[in-house]
C-alpha cells in the first residue's frame, strides 16, 4: 500500500523568497533502500514544485511502475562506462551491484540558472558531491528500525528475496555513516517525516541555517 502524502502547501517559501543567490543549492537525500526516500522525495517535490529533481542514470532494470526518464534514466553498462570516460557524472557509484550516476551537465545547468536541486543518492555519492559542491545540504532518512525496513521492502513487493537480503545487509553499513549528514529524519509516521523534511529544505533555501561548514557542525 502506498501511504497518502500531504498536498501542496503554497505558503512555503520558494527560492524567490530566499536570500539573493546567483546560483542554486543542492539538497542531498540518502537512506537505506526501503526507508521511504522515494515516497518522501515525491511528497517534498509536490510541496515545493520549483525544486528541480536530478533524475539519476542507472544500469539496473526498472522496478514496478518505474518509467524511463521519470524515475531514472535506465542505460546499459556500456553507456555508463562511456559516461565515466567522458566525465559525464558529477558523481557515480556502484550500489547493490548496479551503477548509478548523476549528470554533471544537469546539475551545473540548474545551479547556473539559480535553481535548487534535490538529489536522491547514496552515501558514496553524497561524499563526492560534497567535495565538488561544499555548500550542499545533506539529509539522511532513517527507518524506525531494521525490522520495519525489512517489512517495508517485503510489502513493497518489487524486490526478490535475495535483493531484499542484500539491501538489509547494506542498510546496517549505511546507517553507521548517518553522522556524516547534517540532518537526520526518521521516517516513522509519514506525515511527520514529510513535514520535517520539507522544513529542512525550505530553511536551506532561505538560508535560515548557516550552510558554510554545515556538514561538520551538526549537533545530533
Ligand atoms: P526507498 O525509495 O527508500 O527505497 P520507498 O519510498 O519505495 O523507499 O518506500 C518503501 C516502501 O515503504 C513503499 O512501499 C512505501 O509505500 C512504504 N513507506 C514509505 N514511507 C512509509 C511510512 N512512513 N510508513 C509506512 N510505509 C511507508
Ligand atoms: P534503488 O535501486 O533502490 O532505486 O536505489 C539504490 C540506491 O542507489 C539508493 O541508495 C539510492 O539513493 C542510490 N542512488 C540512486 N541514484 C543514485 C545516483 O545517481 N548516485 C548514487 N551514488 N547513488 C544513487
Amino acid at each position: 500500500m502506498t501511504p497518502s502524502t500531504p498536498s501542496v502547501d503554497r505558503s512555503l517559501p520558494s527560492q524567490a523568497d530566499g536570500a539573493r543567490r546567483t546560483t542554486g543549492r543542492l539538497f542531498i537525500i540518502s537512506a537505506p533502500s526501503g526507508a521511504g526516500k522515494s515516497t518522501l522525495c515525491r511528497a517534498v517535490r509536490q510541496r515545493l514544485p520549483d525544486l528541480r529533481y536530478s533524475i539519476s542514470h542507472t544500469t539496473r532494470s526498472p522496478r514496478g511502475e518505474e518509467k524511463n526518464g521519470i524515475d531514472y534514466h535506465f542505460i546499459t553498462q556500456a553507456a555508463f562506462r562511456k559516461g565515466i570516460h567522458a566525465e559525464r557524472w558529477a558523481e557515480w557509484a556502484e550500489v547493490h551491484g548496479n551503477y548509478y550516476g548523476t549528470s554533471a551537465e544537469f546539475i551545473d545547468r540548474a545551479l547556473g540558472e539559480g535553481c535548487d536541486v534535490l538529489l536522491d543518492i547514496d552515501v558514496q555519492g553524497m561524499e563526492q558531491i560534497l567535495k565538488r559542491y561544499p555548500d550542499s545540504v545533506t539529509i539522511f532518512i532513517m527507518p524506525p528500525s531494521l525490522a520495519v525496513l525489512r517489512q517495508r521492502l517485503q510489502d513493497r513487493g518489487t524486490d526478490s528475496a535475495a535483493s531484499i537480503s542484500e539491501r538489509l545487509d547494506n542498510a546496517a553499513e549505511e546507517i553507521k555513516r548517518r553522522k556524516r549528514y547534517r540532518h537526520i529524519v526518521v521516517n516513522d509516521r509519514l506525515e511527520e517525516a514529510v513535514e520535517k523534511l520539507t522544513a529542512i529544505v525550505a530553511a536551506g533555501r532561505t538560508g535560515r541555517f548557516n550552510t558554510a561548514g554545515a556538514n561538520l557542525d551538526r549537533n545530533k
